[in-house]
C-alpha cells in the first residue's frame, strides 16, 4: 500500500522536472534540495527523509518560521496590495451598481454625447455621481483621479462598464421572470384553453 504524507515545503518545478525544497531555497540552504533542485525519484523517499532531519533544513525552516512572525507573512506586503485593490474596486463598483439601479428603475437614460466629468451637459449617470462627490470623499478623489482620463485608463464610470452592469441585471430579470411564469404553470393552462 502506498502511503502518503504531505510535506508542503517541497515544491516542484515543472519546467526543471524536479523539487526544490521552500525554505532552503529561501534561506539560502547548500543542499542539492535547494541549489540544483532534487530528481533523484529512485532513492527519493530515503533522500527526502534524511534532508527533512538534517540540522541544515531544521535551521532553514526555523529562519522562515522566525521570519513569517515577524513579518506576519513574507508575501505580506504583496497581500495588502491585492486586498486594497480589491476593497477599492469593490467600493466604487457598489456605487455604480447603485446609481445605474436607481436610473433604471425610473425608465430613465443614463448618459449622452458629452461624457465629461464637471460639464453641466453630461448624463444623469455622471451627474449623480457628481452628486454623491459632493458627501461623499472617496467618490470625489476617485473622480477627480480618474474622470476625464480618458481610453487607457479604468476610471470604472465609463459606459463600458455600467452596460455590462445593465446587461448582466436584464439576464437577471429574464431568469427572475421565466422562473415566475414557470411557477405559475401559464403555459399549460394556455394549451389547454387554446
Ligand atoms: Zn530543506
Amino acid at each position: 500500500m502506498v502511503k502518503k504524507i504531505n510535506r508542503t515545503f517541497l515544491i516542484y518545478s515543472e519546467s526543471k522536472g524536479s523539487i526544490f525544497c521552500a525554505p532552503c531555497y529561501l534561506f539560502s540552504g547548500t543542499t542539492s534540495f535547494a541549489t540544483v533542485c532534487f530528481s533523484d525519484w529512485k532513492k527519493g523517499e530515503e533522500k527526502i527523509k534524511r534532508h527533512e532531519n538534517s540540522q541544515h533544513h531544521k535551521l532553514c525552516v526555523m529562519n522562515m518560521k522566525e521570519r513569517k512572525e515577524v513579518l506576519n507573512r513574507v508575501d505580506q506586503k504583496l497581500k495588502y496590495q491585492v486586498e486594497t485593490e480589491i476593497n477599492y474596486r469593490k467600493n466604487i463598483l457598489t456605487r455604480v451598481v447603485g446609481v445605474v439601479k436607481s436610473l433604471s428603475s425610473r425608465g430613465m437614460p443614463l448618459r449622452v454625447d458629452d461624457d465629461h466629468f464637471g460639464s453641466v451637459h453630461n448624463g444623469n449617470f455622471m451627474m449623480s455621481f457628481e452628486l454623491i462627490a459632493q458627501f461623499d470623499p472617496f467618490v470625489a478623489q476617485h473622480i477627480e483621479k480618474f474622470g476625464n482620463k480618458g481610453k487607457g485608463s479604468t476610471s470604472y464610470l465609463s459606459f463600458n462598464i455600467y452596460e455590462q452592469f445593465i446587461s448582466v441585471m436584464a439576464d437577471n430579470i429574464i431568469q427572475q421572470m421565466a422562473k415566475e411564469i414557470r411557477k405559475l404553470n401559464i403555459f399549460h393552462q394556455y394549451r389547454f384553453y387554446s
